[in-house]
């Protein structure tokens, strides 16, 4: 499948890896929107969060969202968690991912 995050997963593409487990990858984003940008994506490919029947695995995309953002430093500043969907969600990657985004105050409501 010409997925570049499934490209990841397989080594095919590289990326600077922050976590891996049996389900999950995380890894920081290439095109950084704060000084913390990081995306943690499930291993099986999974288009979007539409398409995510697990609730096992969304759970468990979630902890380890929250467990990237404390370790990034990030949990008395804040951050947030995205999951862009689809066109008006900006989803610019059909493989179901977390931005973790921080180290900055972040603009509410978005864009
Ligand atoms: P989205 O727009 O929500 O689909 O987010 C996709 C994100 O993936 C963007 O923030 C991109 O900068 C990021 N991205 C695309 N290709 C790569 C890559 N090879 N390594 C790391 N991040 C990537």
């Amino acid at each position: 499948m010409d997925c570049i995050f499934c490209k990841i997963v397989t080594g095919e593409i590289s990326s600077k890896k922050i976590f891996e487990d049996e389900l999950c990858l995380a890894f920081y984003d290439t095109a950084p929107a704060a000084p913390v940008h990081a995306l943690v994506i499930p291993k099986q490919h999974v288009s979007s969060v539409l398409e995510a029947d697990d609730e096992g695995l969304l759970g468990h995309l979630l902890s380890v969202a929250r467990d990237i953002a404390k370790s990034e430093g990030l949990s008395e500043s804040g951050f947030r968690l995205v999951i862009n969907t689809g066109k008006d969600g900006g989803q610019s990657v059909n493989h179901l991912h977390i931005h973790i985004l921080g180290g900055r105050s972040l603009a509410w409501p978005p864009g």
